[in-house]
């Protein structure tokens, strides 16, 4: 007998197989039983008819508990009312775990109680379909940057020094010295970028968040691409390249995902090239447009970038920030050096910044004095001032928060859905 995966029974139709999973629900009427089984992959209703199976059998299923494991084997058939489309008829059911009583039921659970057992909320299908567009999302970015020439080049995760400011430092023991765990491997980036060309890693970001939001964790993942020659325009039109590739792929291959979340595809599918670029200046005048008190200089709250995306309705850039609050390796602009060649992307439905970039300083005496207004030591920085005095050229990159792109892909109004195990403040069990 074929074992096949729940998600591929539509390929089976006609056909008797075996599925491998764990019962999600089970409903009877005396005469018929409703085994719905999930497997990671979907779900899927069996249907055991009382006169059709043997009496032991039909017995044995009615013992099932939520969650217990087994696999099922039956006919698939077609079934325009059933759950995804198909069902089983089933014809065998080989216990393989017997489930004690579950403690996530079908009725509706605080959240803290769910969080307090991730290890199980993980497995109801909302979950599950989250998990499965956050893999595939991972899986169209890798994708995105091979198709375009980029090496993956992965940055440390133990630095002797911080990039992005030292207030959210997680710091550690590094046999006697201070290490602290990566915020970003920009600077890195900035390195291999300069001996391979266009590079991108992907990694774990650590951050030692003190507030309390919806969009902040303390443990995140993000992508962030580095390119050699490439200005504060070439960064943006790749960037949403990337962002239009990755919503193409998850519409087409999660279809049934976005469905379980109850997703408003329209919304998704309304996201068209070029996305809208304004500067910051120009952000402020909509705010204050909106009525709100913005005073021209201050970085944007969560409220501020909803306002703005809003204004568009589409995901939108806001480049050219001040100067004093952005970090020390962003490249003022020649034209008007208040502000720098930063661009930061703003997802629209009031998801917030998804990526933060920039073209970085090139050269050699300004990035030291942007390093000494910074207060930053400078001999921690020797090595990447290194890349100024050989071969500097005109650079720039971005991180996208994986985490956050999730979430407004999905259209979940908390980050702490989007990964298996988040890692928020005061909260690190299970
Ligand atoms: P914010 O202003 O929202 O705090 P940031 O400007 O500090 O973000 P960057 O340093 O620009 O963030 O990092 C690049 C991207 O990483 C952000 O655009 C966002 O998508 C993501 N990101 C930043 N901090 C977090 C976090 N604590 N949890 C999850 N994702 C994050
Ligand atoms: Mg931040
Ligand atoms: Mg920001
Ligand atoms: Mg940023």
């Amino acid at each position: 007998m074929e074992t096949v995966l729940i998600k591929n029974l539509g390929d089976h139709v006609g056909q008797q197989v075996t599925i491998q999973g764990w019962l999600y629900n089970r409903r009877s009427s005396g005469k018929i039983q409703f085994l719905i089984v999930r497997d990671g992959s979907g779900l899927v209703q069996g249907v055991m008819v009382k006169k059709e199976v043997a009496p032991e059998l039909y017995e044995a299923a009615q013992t099932l508990t939520q969650e217990s494991a087994l696999k099922l084997t039956g006919l698939v058939r077609a079934e325009e009312r059933a759950l995804g489309g198909f069902e089983m008829q089933v014809t065998g059911v080989e216990v393989i775990a017997i489930a004690e009583e579950y403690p996530i039921t079908h009725k509706e659970h605080g959240v803290d109680f769910l969080a307090e057992r991730r290890h199980l909320w993980i497995r109801t299908p909302r979950q599950v379909a989250i998990l499965r567009i956050r893999s595939e999302i991972e899986h169209a970015l890798r994708e995105f940057f091979y198709q375009h020439d980029f090496v993956l080049a992965d940055a440390p995760i133990i630095t002797p020094a911080a990039c992005e400011g030292t207030t959210n430092l997680f710091e550690l023991d590094y046999h006697g010295d201070k290490g602290y765990l990566s915020q970003s491997g920009q600077l890195y980036n900035e390195a291999t970028a300069l001996a391979l060309g266009r590079i991108y890693c992907f990694g774990p970001t650590f951050r030692a968040e003190k507030s309390k939001t919806r969009r902040h964790l303390l443990e995140f993942w993000m992508i962030e691409a580095e390119m050699a020659y490439f200005d504060v325009d070439d960064n943006m039109k790749l960037q949403e390249e990337m962002v239009c590739f990755v919503i193409q792929r998850v519409l087409h291959k999660c279809a049934n995902e976005l469905r379980t979340l109850g997703r408003d595809v329209a919304k998704l599918e309304a996201v068209k090239l070029p996305f809208p670029r304004i500067s910051y200046t120009e952000a402020v005048e909509i705010l204050k447009q909106a009525g709100e008190e913005f005073v021209w200089g201050d970085d944007f709250g969560a409220p501020h970038e909803t306002i703005i995306s809003n204004h568009f309705n589409a995901p939108v850039f806001v480049h050219r920030y001040p100067t004093a609050i952005k970090a020390f390796y962003m490249k003022p602009d020649p034209q008007d050096p208040t502000v720098v060649l930063g661009a930061d992307l703003l997802a629209p439905e009031g998801y917030g910044e998804i990526i933060g970039g920039g073209q970085r300083i090139d050269d050699l005496n300004l990035l030291k004095q942007r390093i000494a207004e910074h207060k930053l030591p400078e001999d921690a920085f020797e090595w990447y001032l290194d890349l100024r005095r050989y071969g500097s050229v005109p650079h720039s990159g971005f991180g996208l928060g994986l985490e956050r792109t999730v979430a407004w892909l999905c259209g979940l109004d908390h980050i702490r859905e989007t990964i298996p195990f988040p890692r928020m403040l005061h909260k690190m069990y299970p």
